[in-house]
C-alpha cells in the first residue's frame, strides 16, 4: 500500500524537521530526520488517499465487505462472537475485531476516561513561503500547536480549552491568521489563509482490557488519545498488524479462543501502556497554562537540545514506539 500511496500527488508529505518551543518561556529544540539516519522523522498522510489504498488492497483479496453496515451491538459467547446490525440476521464469528473508535457496540468492556476539558481547532493553513517539510509545535498559554507540512500547505491542531476554540472557529480568516502569528511569534509569521476549520475534543479513553469473550478491540476502541504526540492512529496501525500476525499464525479452530485472546492481550499491553502513560505525561507536562510549568519546560527542551543521546531516544520512542 504505501508505494501505491508514495506515487499519488500529494498523499504522502514527509516531515524532516520538527521544531519545539514554547510562547512567553526559553527552550527551543530541533530534532531532524538527519540525526536519526532516517529518511523522515514521520509522513503527513491525506486519509481520503489512505482509504483509497486500503479499499482497493481489500478489493484484491477475497474478503466479503458490507459497507453503510450500522453495527448496534457486539457480544461475545463461549462458542461466537454476534454482531447484531441493521441489517437482516446477526452476524457470528469465531472472532469479532472492533475498530469502531469508541468501543461502544461492545458490551462489558470497563473503559477509563479522563476528560482533558480541551479542543483541538484543525484546519488547512496557507504560508507565504514553502514549508520544506519543516513540522512545528509550539506550546502556548492556551494550549499546544501543531503545524504540519501537509501537500503545499500546513495541516493545523490548535488545542484551546473548548469556550476559546468555539470562538476561533467562528473568527473572521484575517483575526485568525493574525492570532496564529501572535502565537508562534519569532518562530513562523508568514500564515496568509486558513481554509477546513473543524473541532475535535479531546480526551483519554481506554479499555480494560481491550478484550471480551470472542471480541478484541483495537485502534481508538482500545485507546484513544490526546494528539499531542501524534502516536494514537499508529498506536492502532500496530494493533491491527499484531492481530493480524497473530491471526496468521493460528490454526483456524483455535481464532478467538480465551488462549488466543488472552495471548493477544498480553502482547499488545506494554505499547499501549507506555503510549498511554507517554502521551498523559506530555498532555499534563504541556497542556498545562502554569506559569509554574514554563521553567521545568524550558528546561527540558534546552537539556534535550544540548544532550544529543537524549534526544535520539525520546524521537526513537516517537517513530517506532518503545
Ligand atoms: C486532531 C487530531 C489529530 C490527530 N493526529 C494524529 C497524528 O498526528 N498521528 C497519529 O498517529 N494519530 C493522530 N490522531 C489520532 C487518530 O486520528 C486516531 O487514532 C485514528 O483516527 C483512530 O482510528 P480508528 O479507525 O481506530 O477510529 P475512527 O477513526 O474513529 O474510525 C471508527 C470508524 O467506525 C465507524 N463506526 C463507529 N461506530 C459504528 C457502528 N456502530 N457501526 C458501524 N460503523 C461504526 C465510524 O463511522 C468510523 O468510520 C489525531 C486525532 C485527532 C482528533
Amino acid at each position: 500500500m504505501w508505494s501505491a500511496l508514495a506515487v499519488t500527488r500529494q498523499a504522502v508529505t514527509p516531515i524532516t524537521t520538527i521544531d519545539v518551543s514554547q510562547a512567553g518561556g526559553f527552550g527551543v529544540t530541533r530534532l531532524t530526520a538527519d540525526e536519526q539516519g532516517v529518511p523522515a522523522l514521520g509522513y503527513v498522510v491525506s486519509y481520503r488517499a489512505l482509504t483509497q489504498a486500503l479499499d482497493a488492497a481489500l478489493a484484491r483479496t477475497r474478503t466479503a465487505v458490507r459497507y453503510g453496515v450500522d453495527v448496534r451491538a457486539v457480544r461475545g459467547t463461549p462458542e461466537h462472537a454476534i454482531v447484531d446490525t441493521d441489517a437482516d440476521v446477526p452476524l457470528r464469528a469465531q472472532l469479532a475485531v472492533v475498530a469502531d473508535g469508541t468501543g461502544a457496540a461492545v458490551q462489558g468492556v470497563r473503559r477509563t476516561h479522563r476528560d482533558y476539558a480541551q479542543t483541538a481547532v484543525v484546519a488547512k493553513i496557507t504560508t507565504r513561503e514553502a514549508h520544506r517539510n519543516v513540522a512545528y509545535e509550539r506550546f502556548t498559554a492556551s494550549g499546544p500547536i501543531a503545524l504540519l507540512p501537509e501537500g503545499d500547505r500546513y495541516g493545523l491542531i490548535w488545542t484551546l480549552p473548548p469556550a476559546v476554540a468555539t470562538q476561533v472557529l467562528a473568527w473572521p480568516e484575517a483575526t485568525f491568521v493574525a492570532e496564529l502569528a501572535r502565537c508562534f511569534g519569532a518562530r513562523r509569521d508568514d500564515f496568509v489563509a486558513v481554509a477546513d476549520r473543524r473541532s475535535f475534543p479531546l480526551a483519554l479513553d481506554y479499555a480494560r482490557p481491550t478484550a471480551v469473550e470472542r471480541c478484541v478491540l483495537i485502534g481508538n476502541a482500545a485507546q484513544a488519545l490526546h494528539p499531542i504526540a501524534g502516536q494514537g492512529f499508529n498506536l492502532g496501525l500496530r494493533d491491527a498488524f499484531a492481530l493480524a500476525q497473530a491471526i496468521n499464525g493460528t490454526p483456524p479452530a483455535l481464532l478467538g479462543t480465551h488462549g488466543f485472546i488472552a495471548r493477544h492481550v498480553a502482547r499488545r499491553s506494554a505499547d499501549r501502556h507506555v503510549g498511554i502513560r507517554f502521551t498523559d505525561g506530555l498532555v499534563r507536562l504541556f497542556a498545562s497554562d502554569h506559569a509554574l510549568l514554563r521553567w521545568p519546560r524550558g528546561i527540558g527542551l534546552a537539556l534535550l537540545d544540548a544532550l544529543p543521546p537524549a534526544k535520539r531516544a525520546l524521537t526513537r520512542t516517537m517513530l517506532f514506539g518503545p
